[in-house]
């Protein structure tokens, strides 16, 4: 892959707008697919990749080779199935719903949530196994707030006219999915009004999305007595019991005031409204699995209003989506097989090596910290993991039944299946070779507890990364992604944790003083971007995912010139300048209005086009590529730039 000319927008100065500039030509040349709500650089790979997962699934479905084979073929067949799954109607939900109706009291709801967590339906809250952060060599089971069917708190209590909108437009989705279900029309109606009194009362003591950002408030360990303590009448240790993870000790709760407020919330709704909730948070759960009434109507709320797509995707993608949720790792297994050669995985490590090195480089010269932290932020990085590409090591689906006679059956199966994997770690060391995200996903990350970074090979292709390209282009694209996660160790949350992964105080509170002015400085810089109409982004929430895209750019780019030191123009632009229009690119995009107002409330990313212009405005060497003038519109003014990797 090389850099594409037709890309750019060459009448525009780099200077000016170099989002353009690097993007322009793309973006008049795109619109935006119908079944999506948004399309850039990330949905085009995802595309590439759905294309080979299509094609081994149905090989798979026609002619399976092993076990694993089999599990995806007969998924796949039974999602593709239309005619099963409209014959089926809500039989695989039928004894779910059988169970929610039955409930009268308030002790009936703490019943039956164990069930419908086990089924994967978070309904009032959920759980889950992580790595333990005060013993990384452990489990530890989180309770964590959840239940809502709009994205967020921030839904349930704006004032503006979107959101009252948003919310008469939820209440009527409500009404319909209960509707599909079986209840009379009437009943309805009035109880969806209901569900969304009972879920604003639920939001208003939940976190915020910026707040779940701060492990200073999401770490709340408790042992048994103070988890009875926090809410003594929802008797969380039988809860435990009954969902199967009895051998925990100590659980973390994510929100102590939500579930301390949630008995009180649940004694005042009406039992036909506790059931309404329930019932519809089951459907909600499997909905696109389920007959074509229910997945229309869940399409046009969630797709359409929240999601901001036209039409629906293919059924065939829309089914490759819930295998990668459900089977993730088998379908990943399968993908590796044919996308990534062990060419490729050298070629990413070396690049690794380089990103690493230079991280350690900007350590040991940050003038603003001293050596108290210094030394043991050096140790946290040598502490680093690195994955690339895929696990060393499978996981195992022996037990889990997959068959082709319903799909939403499949999706059930998975889920439960998935519950008992996470409740069974509890009672076992942590696995180093373990992944969080299956490989074939376009995407990367850090795990703090775990001091790891990981990359899938979905997001080692083109362009993001090619094994046959210049270094200009892949320091550019994935060196970026690469400096990116490894800056996530050190930004205002992934700092607050050791390189063994344990959650503690390792700075001097100068230091600490000086990080959070710099970065208090870089969220005021984002939150006076506007994400679309008059909603700004926020820049607290984006602040970890900013410190990161800043750094990235930033050492990716120091790490390029080390490397390119003699190289030529290529197309005529300098190594410099290729590597600064190869980092834009991988950002192109182009988002619709609905979907740009729901990131904006819940994505810790900012939007695509400030991905580039924040980072790039306070680079000294993108200054120096394309030799800008100091009052360059790009470029914040001298004294006002960030650097802090
Ligand atoms: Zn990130």
């Amino acid at each position: 892959m090389t850099l594409h000319h037709a890309d750019r927008d060459p009448s525009v100065d780099p200077g000016t707008d170099f989002y353009r500039f690097a993007n322009g030509g793309w973006i008049d040349a795109n619109v935006i697919p119908s079944g999506y709500g948004a399309w850039g650089a990330f949905e085009e790979l995802s595309v590439r990749n759905e294309a080979v997962l299509h094609d081994l699934l149905l090989h798979a479905a026609e002619s399976p080779r092993d076990d694993l084979d089999r599990m995806l073929g007969d998924y796949f067949a039974a999602g593709m199935d239309v005619d099963a799954v409209e014959a089926g109607a809500i039989a695989p939900i039928a004894q779910l719903l059988e169970q929610v109706d039955a409930v009268t009291s308030y002790a009936d709801v703490l019943a039956v949530l164990p069930r419908l967590h086990d089924e994967g339906i978070n309904a009032f809250f959920g759980a889950g196994v992580t790595v333990d952060h005060d013993d990384a060599t452990k489990h530890l089971l989180w309770l964590v707030q959840a239940g809502l069917g709009l994205p967020d708190r921030d839904s349930y209590d704006n004032d503006s006219e979107a959101a009252v909108s948003l919310r008469a437009a939820y209440v009527d989705h409500v009404a319909s999915q209960l509707a599909h279900s079986g209840m009379p029309a009437g009943d309805a109606a009035t109880l969806s009004a209901e569900v969304l009194m009972l879920e604003t009362a639920l939001a208003s003591y939940q976190l915020r999305a910026e707040e779940r950002r701060d492990p200073g408030r999401t770490l709340n360990r408790h042992d048994l007595a103070a988890l009875r303590e926090l809410a003594p009448q929802l008797d969380l240790p039988r809860y435990l019991v009954e969902l199967g993870a009895g051998s925990a000790e100590t659980v973390n709760v994510q929100a102590p005031a939500y579930f301390a407020a949630l008995p009180e919330v649940l004694t005042a709704a009406d039992p036909a409204t506790l059931r309404a909730y329930l019932r519809f948070h089951v459907v909600h759960g499997v909905a696109g699995a389920l007959p074509s009434a229910f997945v229309d109507e869940d399409f046009n709320f969630y797709g359409r209003r929240i999601g901001g797509q036209q039409e629906q995707k293919d059924r065939y993608k829309r089914v490759v989506a819930a295998l990668g949720q459900d089977l993730g790792e088998a379908l990943g297994r399968r993908f590796v097989d044919e996308t990534f050669p062990p060419r490729a995985k050298h070629r990413a490590q070396h690049l690794v090596d380089g990103i690493l090195a230079e991280m350690r480089h900007s350590l040991e010269t940050r003038s603003w910290m001293s050596e108290p932290t210094r030394a043991p932020a050096l140790e946290k990085l040598d502490a680093f993991g690195v994955k690339i590409g895929y696990p060393d090591r499978w996981r195992d689906w022996s037990g889990l039944r997959i068959d082709r006679t319903s799909y939403a059956a499949n999706r059930l199966a998975a889920a439960r299946f998935e519950n008992a994997r996470q409740l069974g770690k509890l009672d076992e060391p942590v696995d180093l070779t373990e992944w969080e995200m299956p490989p074939h996903v376009v995407n990367a990350y850090y795990h703090p507890v775990r001091n790891e970074i990981v990359f899938p090979a979905g997001i080692l292709q083109s362009p993001f990364f090619d094994a046959d390209a210049d270094d200009a282009v892949n320091y550019g694209g994935i060196g970026t992604v690469i400096a990116h996660e490894v800056t996530h160790g050190f930004d205002d949350s992934g700092r607050r944790f050791d390189g063994n992964g344990a959650f503690r105080d390792w700075w001097t509170p100068q230091d600490q003083e000086h990080f959070t002015a710099l970065a208090d400085r870089l969220a005021a810089q984002y939150d006076a971007y506007v994400a679309v109409d008059d909603v700004h982004v926020n820049g607290r929430l984006t602040l970890g995912e900013n410190i990161a895209d800043l750094g990235g750019l930033s050492l990716a780019s120091r790490a390029h010139a080390r490397v390119s030191e003699g190289v030529g123009p290529v197309d005529g632009l300098t190594p410099a300048q290729r590597f600064f229009v190869a980092a834009a690119t991988i950002w192109r995009g182009i988002t619709s209005d609905e979907l740009a107002r729901t990131l904006a409330q819940v994505d810790p990313h900012s939007p695509r086009r400030f991905r580039v212009l924040g980072p790039f405005s306070n680079l000294e060497s993108f200054q120096v590529a394309f030799d800008l003038p100091d009052n360059a519109p790009m470029l914040r003014p001298r004294g006002e730039r960030i650097e802090i990797w």
